[in-house]
């Protein structure tokens, strides 16, 4: 078989280097448009990432454990008040562009083609190669190829934005305006930096965030950074139209708050990979892949439509105690057991 992938993220990358790898494809070819891309500074991963990267390349995971940050702490602060549980869940984060470089390099030498440049359009790929794998993210050439794409608006605005600097855990801050409510959720992904993602009822520049915070954000330097969003949940309907089959965030996203979404990314590839080895035909194996995956993603959606529905309504819990709406905070949406709770 000979396999295209468009989109050289953790999607594209982890298909390809499993197709190669596993020997399902004598000929695997990524495309990436932009591997300079960065902005998005860090990510969290569940521990479930860890032990998939293990079963796609052993040292891959080893390569990965040199390079991810843990923490002991969750602490919310509010109003110059603090509060600390060590009842952490087990969480690994990691800056994104390691990530993708980590598993570009493995994809070399397993032998994919990688190419840096914008992939050919869908309909030609799919007359050249028998897999045509579209993981190039929220934004997908698949939205142009018959596929039935909607988008929901979930959870308040939001900037993507970083911090020189190591912060102490997961932590979330909460600064109460007039017209609502900013909060940041920060994390370290590195001994020297930490995503800083803010949320709040209007975008504010980087100044007024210092005046606010009194933090200096970095905001990357990709084309599209520091911009203010909203994020859209993306559904696809189906997975697959003939041989070209949607992975990661191009077939779905889920809201960043449950930090799912890269592995995710992970699993569709490997359930991807798996149906394909297995099947007699094509068709019945992206078939298999998105019966057993949808079920899985439309569960972690639901997660990350409670918990960003928590956070845009996080204003009104501010008059609780702080352990309280500390308490409220960890266990949104039923996310976390009670075992998190003060
Ligand atoms: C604010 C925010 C915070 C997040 N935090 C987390 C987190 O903490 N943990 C987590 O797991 N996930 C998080 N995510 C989600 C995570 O970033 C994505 O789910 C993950 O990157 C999906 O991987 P992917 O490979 O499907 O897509 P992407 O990472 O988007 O990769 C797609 C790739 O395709 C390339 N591409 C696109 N079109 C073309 C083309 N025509 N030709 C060639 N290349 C192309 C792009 O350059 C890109 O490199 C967050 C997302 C957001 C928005």
């Amino acid at each position: 078989m000979r396999a295209a992938v468009v989109g050289g993220g953790p999607a594209g990358l982890m298909t390809a280097l499993l197709l190669a790898r596993r020997g399902v494809a004598r000929e695997v070819v990524v495309w990436e448009r932009d591997r300079e891309e960065n902005a998005g500074f860090g990510v969290i991963l569940p521990p479930e990432a860890t032990e998939l990267l293990r079963r796609a390349a052993p040292h891959l995971a080893d390569e990965f454990a040199e390079h991810v940050v843990r923490w002991q702490t969750t602490t919310v602060e509010r109003e110059g008040d603090s509060w600390t549980t060590s009842a952490t869940p087990d969480l690994a984060a990691i800056a994104r562009a390691t990530l993708n470089r980590l598993l570009w390099q493995e994809c070399a030498s397993a032998g994919v083609i990688l190419r840096e440049r914008v992939a050919p359009r869908l309909s030609a790929l799919a007359t050249s190669y028998d897999l045509v794998v579209c993981a190039d993210g929220a934004g997908s050439l698949a939205d142009q190829a018959g596929f039935e794409v909607s988008l929901e608006q979930v959870g308040p605005r939001y900037a993507w934005l970083g911090l020189d600097d190591a912060v102490d855990g997961l932590t979330f801050l909460t600064r109460p305006v007039a017209d609502g409510l900013f909060m940041a959720h920060a994390y370290p992904y590195s001994a020297t930096a930490s995503t800083f993602l803010l949320e709040g009822p209007r975008a504010i520049d980087p100044d007024d965030i210092r005046a606010l915070f009194g933090v200096r954000v970095s905001t990357g330097t990709g084309d599209d950074t520091y911009q203010w969003r909203t994020f859209r949940e993306r559904t696809v309907r189906p997975w697959a139209l003939g041989n070209i089959v949607v992975v990661g965030d191009a077939a779905h996203t889920t809201h960043y708050s449950i930090g799912h979404g890269t592995y995710l990314a992970f699993a569709d590839a490997e359930a991807l990979v798996d149906a394909v080895a297995g099947a007699d035909t094509a068709a019945g194996a992206l078939r298999d892949y998105e019966a057993l995956r949808r079920p899985v993603v439309e569960q972690a959606q639901g997660l990350g439509r409670a918990s960003a529905e928590w956070f845009t309504r996080a204003v009104d819990e501010l008059d609780r105690p702080l352990s309280r709406f500390a308490a409220s905070l960890l266990t949104r949406g039923g996310r976390l057991v009670r075992a998190h709770e003060p």
